[in-house]
């Protein structure tokens, strides 16, 4: 105690990186031969976009589970709230620390705040180091051969491939290094202070009760990749369109979190292909998917609004349609089209929607009813529990046809069959739409059935079920005539390509 008191801490300021193994701030603090002072500031004002509802019930029990690794290492995770930088500062000074350690949030506005944090902190004697924790490769860092950023997935990911970034080496010693924390540091709040509990519903059911197929923190990442590559990695590739097998990772709010690393996940898959060729295909597949991820975050550092402005700006008068009705009907899950109302179920029962279903319910709010991609892109960003300032903004647009490398125009997913071929048997729909029985008999009629009227879906037999909101047909037509008005106008303004 009396060593720690006698030495200044660095403090080692949590953001978006609540894990403790592979993290380069976490070895940095460790590695200095100093007491350190980990700590997690709740600051919504510099926020660059306020969590959702989803993902503060995530943050909530990651912020719980490092609390208590940092126990088990003698130490503890202080809690505060309120402007961050006012609180570094303050800590800073008072405890004589020179060194706060920090990740890159690799976002955009974060990143500005960043510098003002650095500049204040440089007024009083002390440095900010920030450390890549989160991504494989800064943003950006790979270039075209003309030296600019990608903005199409393909010759990024060939690029990345061929940089040997993703050929990980890990060292998987535990941490070790001095964690004890002297009493005397600040006490900080209860977790429960920051308020990141949802609020019971009117109806005093509790909305997140469904979200317990999930096991936030460090320990549960690691469980969930185990169990991933153990059961599925060997038919990732041709399964995971599949929501009724459902037989993906399941990492995406782990990572969103940073309770795992990439380089992790890269290299514990490695290491199962080594031990099993078999798994050689799926886990090709598996490291493209990861591979979106980073082409995500290219994209939100060439457009930091990019939940707000379209990537192609000539989207920028677009006709979409104001449409209450249509839009309460598609978060409610009550469109009518069974693939699409059970994935909005999903989300709002699970906090997680099958990333096939993302895009045909997607698909139907910015085609077939034509409303603006940002109001979905919202309420995905409030009930997903892994909604990512990069991914869902940039998915968002790939579907809706603004974003670079985005969905032809003429591409409109037809939810019927799209259900047919991913939900074969039904079994995805009937999970989230009561009376949706598995009736593989009416299914295989509904095949074979040359009458367009018997191609619909069963979901007409459903009692209390609703009718579609909108003909699929007539709908496509729309979408296909006001998406063709905007590309005409494009050409004629020639403004692309
Ligand atoms: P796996 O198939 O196991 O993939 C492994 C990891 O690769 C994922 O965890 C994720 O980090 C990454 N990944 C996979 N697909 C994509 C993709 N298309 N784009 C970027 N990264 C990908 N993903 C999010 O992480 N957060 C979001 O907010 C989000 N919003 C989306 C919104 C829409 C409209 C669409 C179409 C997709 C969205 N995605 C988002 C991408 C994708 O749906 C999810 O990453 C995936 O479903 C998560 O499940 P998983 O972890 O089992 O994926």
């Amino acid at each position: 105690m009396e060593k720690h008191d006698a030495k200044p801490p660095v403090i080692l300021w949590f953001r978006s990186d609540l894990r403790l193994h592979d993290h380069a701030g976490v070895a940095a603090a460790l590695a200095s031969g100093q007491p350190v002072l980990p700590v997690y500031i709740w600051d919504e004002n510099t926020a660059t976009r306020p969590l959702g509802a989803a993902s503060k019930w995530w943050l909530h029990r990651s912020l719980a589970a490092l609390g208590s690794d940092l126990r088990g290492r003698g130490s503890r995770l202080i809690i505060e709230r309120g402007n961050a930088q006012i609180i570094l500062a303050g800590l800073a000074q008072e405890f004589k620390a020179r060194t706060i350690i920090c990740s890159h949030t690799f976002d955009p506005e974060t990143e500005v705040h960043d510098r003002h944090l650095s500049e204040a902190l440089a007024d009083i004697g002390a440095e900010l180091h920030r450390h890549n924790t989160t991504l494989l490769t800064l943003p950006n860092s790979l270039t075209t051969q003309a030296g600019q950023p990608f903005r199409v997935f393909t010759p990024f990911y060939k690029a990345l491939q061929a940089s040997g970034i993703c050929d990980v080496r890990l060292n998987s010693a535990p941490v070790t290094g001095e964690w004890s924390t002297p009493d005397r540091w600040p006490q900080g709040l209860a977790l429960e202070a920051l308020g990141l509990e949802p609020k019971p519903t009117p109806s005093g059911k509790d909305w997140a009760a469904g979200f317990d197929g999930f096991k936030p923190g460090e320990a549960g990442a690691r469980g969930r990749l185990r169990s991933f590559l153990k059961n599925h990695l060997k038919t990732y590739a041709e399964d995971r369109d599949r929501p009724d097998l459902d037989l993906t990772s399941h990492l995406s709010p782990h990572l969103r979190f940073g309770e795992i690393s990439p380089q992790r996940i890269l290299f514990e898959t490695a290491k199962a292909v080594e031990a099993d060729q078999e798994l050689t295909v799926g886990a090709d597949k598996f490291r493209a998917e990861l591979a979106w991820r980073e082409f995500s975050y290219g994209l939100l550092a060439q457009q930091p609004r990019l939940d707000r402005v379209n990537f192609k700006r000539d989207f920028d008068s677009f006709e979409w349609r104001d449409d209450d009705a249509g839009f309460g009907a598609w978060c409610r899950g009550e469109t009518g089209y069974p693939m699409v109302d059970a994935g909005m179920r999903e989300l709002w029962q699970t906090g997680y929607m099958h990333n096939r279903v993302r895009m045909v319910a997607a698909s139907f709010l910015v085609k077939h009813l034509l409303i603006d991609w940002r109001r979905g892109e919202q309420w995905f960003w409030d009930c997903l529990l892994d909604a990512d300032p990069a991914n869902n903004p940039a998915s968002w647009q790939w579907v809706a046809g603004c974003g670079a490398d985005a969905a032809p125009y003429f591409r409109i997913f037809n939810p019927i069959t799209q259900a047919e071929k991913f939900d074969p048997k039904g079994q995805y729909r009937a999970r989230y739409i009561p009376g949706y029985a598995q009736d593989d008999m009416r299914l295989a009629h509904m095949k074979k059935s040359r009458d367009p009227a018997e191609k619909v879906d069963k979901s007409h037999h459903i009692p209390d079920y609703t009718q579609p909101i909108v003909d699929h047909a007539l709908a496509r037509e729309r979408a296909l005539a006001t998406y063709k008005r905007r590309s005409d106008d494009m050409y004629r303004h020639g403004d692309e390509e």
